[in-house]
């Protein structure tokens, strides 16, 4: 789960990370009361759940509370077409407003999850700012890293590692360790799986500061958070995904137009290989789960053909705990109550295959039938051009 910048914030400065004072606004009004309220010349940034809005234009300076209040009109409600936002940009909700700092040097510090030498690592650069992508493409040599052992955990070694490899003046090191500490501890006090700030500046009076940061959770730890699942913003979610998440199926929409309904994540992998095999595009990966009802088959039917781009849609199901009978019922309710009419391929096989067949047969429904997976694939793809 991703949350906001002023969120990220909010949790960094609990784990005494210094960011600037600010506040999120909703409104040009509210902004213009915040810059007021703080005093000083502010930044007005907007809040999307993706980076680059400083070279999108969602970042503006404002030297007084009447040009935050300009700058937070022209911000709130634009739609913001970012490297990360993809073409379709995104429209920009709220917008922090916050004290701007006089900076000296944007560094970059982060602490991901490194699964290949499974453990954290924190990566440093002085090149830090808007350009760390092509940093790291261009002369990696300049990111420090710092590998975190699971078994022993954070030691003040990894922050003096940093600390040495960025260079820093001496004045910063005790801050500089605080800084680094406290992102140890709230990566795993809050089940995070990203957590970066850049830039962290040294501003001109000298002191370490987050002028950015994200923070991204592991969606299995959130159960013990409720704090952090109090501040999923749906608006920023694909709302396919977000209907997917209340029915409890697993579905992650895609660029394709064959639709997939599959069961199982590795069955529902193969089929999107299958498909790019035979020379198609998968629409979406969906695994609807092992004990399904025909209710949920039915709901991640339904969510499947709400994409505009599926042309096609290919039922791909192994029954096992999950009946291909309930299946097939699912399907039929689904498709009955939709008014796209679809071209279909079916494909099961196990538990109750003949009795779900018979059930799709006996339907008023038209649809392929396929016995083998590569033969589904194929015929699906066929349909989708
Ligand atoms: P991002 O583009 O989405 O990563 O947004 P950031 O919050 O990182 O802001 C982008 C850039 O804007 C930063 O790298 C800074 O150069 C600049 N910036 C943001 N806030 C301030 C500020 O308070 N003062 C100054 N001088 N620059 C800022
Ligand atoms: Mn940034």
């Amino acid at each position: 789960m991703k949350i906001h910048e002023y969120q990220a914030k909010d949790i960094l400065r609990q784990y005494g990370v210094p960011v600037p004072r600010g506040e999120v606004a909703e409104s040009p009004e509210k902004a213009r009361e915040i810059a007021s309220a703080l005093k000083c010349k502010v930044v007005v940034k907007a809040q999307i759940h993706a980076g680059g809005r400083g070279k999108g234009g969602g970042i503006r300076l404002a030297s007084s509370p009447e040009e935050a209040y300009e700058a937070a009109q022209s911000i709130i409600g634009m739609k913001l077409v970012t490297h990360q936002t993809g073409p379709d940009g995104k429209i920009v909700k709220k917008v922090l407003v916050e004290e701007a700092t006089l900076t000296k040097q944007e560094l970059y510090l982060s602490l991901v999850m490194d699964r290949s030498r499974e453990c954290l690592v924190y990566m440093a650069s002085q090149a830090g700012g808007m350009d760390i992508e092509e940093v790291a493409s261009r002369a990696p040599e300049k990111i420090i890293k710092a590998a975190v052992s699971p078994a022993t955990g954070f030691s003040p070694f990894h922050a003096r590692k940093l600390f040495y490899g960025l260079g820093l003046d001496k004045s910063l090191s005790g801050h500089f360790s605080n800084i680094v500490k406290g992102l140890y501890q709230a990566f795993i006090e809050k089940d995070a799986s990203l957590l970066e700030i850049n830039p962290l500046v040294i501003t001109q009076t000298g002191e370490l500061l987050a002028i950015d940061a994200k923070i991204n959770f592991d969606d299995d730890g959130l159960y013990r958070h409720p704090e952090i699942k109090g501040m999923r913003d749906t608006d920023e979610e694909d709302p396919l995904e977000v209907e997917a998440v209340n029915t409890g199926v697993n579905y992650i929409k895609l660029d394709g137009n064959v639709g997939c309904m599959v069961n199982g994540a590795g069955l529902a992998m193969t089929t999107m290989d299958l498909i790019k095999l035979a020379g198609g595009e998968p629409a979406n990966f969906l695994d609807v789960g092992g004990g399904a009802t025909a209710e949920r088959v039915e709901k991640a039917f339904r969510i499947l053909t709400s994409d505009p781009k599926v042309k096609v849609i290919l039922v791909n199901i192994f029954g096992g705990i999950l009946r291909c009978d309930r299946v097939a019922t699912g399907v039929i309710e689904a498709a009955s109550k939709i008014e796209k009419r679809l071209p279909m391929v079916v494909r099961l096989q196990g538990t109750n295959v003949d009795e779900g067949r018979k059930l799709l047969r006996e339907s008023s429904l038209t649809f392929e039938v396929a016995e083998e997976l590569y033969e589904a694939a194929s015929k699906a793809v066929e349909l989708s051009k």
